[in-house]
């Protein structure tokens, strides 16, 4: 029953850049997209006005069966699932909502991606853990994505939806379903601004911070996908094979640059250098490589994946 309520990959899920994104066709990417919604800036630690927690937690229920049901998950090495849950969950305590349940999901497509959904529900691709070199990236790209969970930016974006199409009943009656394979329709309005992604990227930074990973460690990675955005030259068919694989860390984001600015200045303000004493650039007991090693059965998947897009 779950098969066509991704089917917008196949020809709904429209341009919204001049063309740009049309015939998308990673239903991550429509995923990403659908959860992570925008409805105007959300102030941190308001509560939603429609949607309960409980509420919150289902529907991010019925969003990872729908995505699942299409998307596969990683199952190669258990260490591999196991490594992402430890960092996600050393993180969740120094989130603005630590009592959610969450899960941490790997999703076994080559694209560099990570998303999150309502409800605690967060996910990253198995391209991204190759390309990442440390583990703080991996820690801060997951800090960013509890950001949006924490601000609730996905729960706004949904509200939004629910209210525009009339769906206070089917809420109320609990027909989830078709709140979110409704949601995943209209994939196309279900885009955060950029005003929460910077938002997420400050919330993401603190958080990992807190948790004592090296925040620097999401200023490696804008620089590594800062590469792949110079790697694509203007105008050829690379740049969008290389905007596709990106995903939500690109959509609607602010320009990489300017993100990196943001978050050197926000380090500048708590005082933390490159190479703070007691801040890890390794997590969990296993090394970034280590974990790449496991995923592309190689050893510098980066270098590979740099070769591939050009
Ligand atoms: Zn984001």
């Amino acid at each position: 029953m779950h098969t066509k309520r991704w089917s917008m990959v196949d020809g709904r899920w429209r341009s919204r850049e001049g063309g740009r994104w049309a015939e998308r066709r990673l239903c991550c990417l429509g995923a990403a997209a659908l959860v992570l919604v925008a409805a105007g800036c959300a102030g941190l630690g308001q509560e939603s006005w429609l949607i309960s927690e409980e509420q919150e937690v289902e529907l991010g229920a019925e969003f990872h069966a729908q995505l699942t049901a299409e998307m596969p998950e990683y199952a190669g090495s258990p260490e591999v699932t196991a490594w992402v849950e430890a960092i996600g969950e050393s993180i969740v305590p120094y989130t603005d909502r630590p009592d959610l349940p969450y899960h941490f999901t790997v999703l076994d497509v080559d694209d560099i991606n990570a998303f999150a959904v309502v409800g605690g529900y967060v996910y990253v691709t198995r391209g991204l853990l190759a390309a990442s070199s440390s583990g703080a990236e991996v820690a801060t790209v997951l800090a960013h994505e509890l950001g949006h969970i924490s601000a609730r930016h996905g729960v706004r974006a949904l509200e939004t939806y629910i209210v525009a199409e009339g769906l206070q009943e089917a809420l109320g009656g609990g027909d989830l379903a078709e709140i979110v394979s409704g949601a995943v329709l209209v994939g196309d309005s279900l885009v955060f601004s950029q005003d929460q992604e910077r938002e997420a990227d400050e919330l993401g930074v603190q958080y990992a911070y807190d948790a004592e990973y090296n925040p620097w460690g999401i200023v490696k990675f804008f620089e590594y996908l800062q590469t792949l955005e110079g790697s694509s030259g203007t105008g050829s068919d690379s740049v969008d094979s290389v905007f596709e694989d990106l995903g939500e860390l690109f959509s609607t984001h602010p320009p990489t640059a300017e993100r990196i600015g943001n978050v050197k200045k926000q380090l500048g303000g708590l005082g933390v250098s490159e190479d703070e004493s007691g801040l890890a650039w390794e997590a969990e007991g296993k090394t970034a490589d280590e974990i790449g090693a496991l995923v592309e059965g190689a050893s510098d998947s980066r270098e590979t994946s740099k070769e591939t897009d050009r």
